[in-house]
């Protein structure tokens, strides 16, 4: 289980700063989250301004 960046990320590197396991980075078109890092705080979605970020 992990938080996902769904579609609707605007790669505003919001979230990139809040992960304690520094697990989210730029990809192509949206951030992306490690999965076999990310501990479901979910420090990520609380920061998001378009809710991007969701638990699997
Ligand atoms: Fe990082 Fe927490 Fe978001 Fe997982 S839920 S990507 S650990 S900020
Ligand atoms: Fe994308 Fe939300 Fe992260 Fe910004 S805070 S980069 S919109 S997931």
């Amino acid at each position: 289980m992990a938080y996902i960046i769904n579609d609707a990320c605007i790669s505003c590197g919001a979230c990139e700063a809040e992960c304690p396991v520094e697990c989210i980075s730029a990809g192509d078109d949206k951030y992306v989250i490690d999965a076999n890092t990310c501990i479901e705080c979910g420090s990520c979605a609380a920061v998001c301004p378009v809710d991007a970020p969701q638990p699997e």
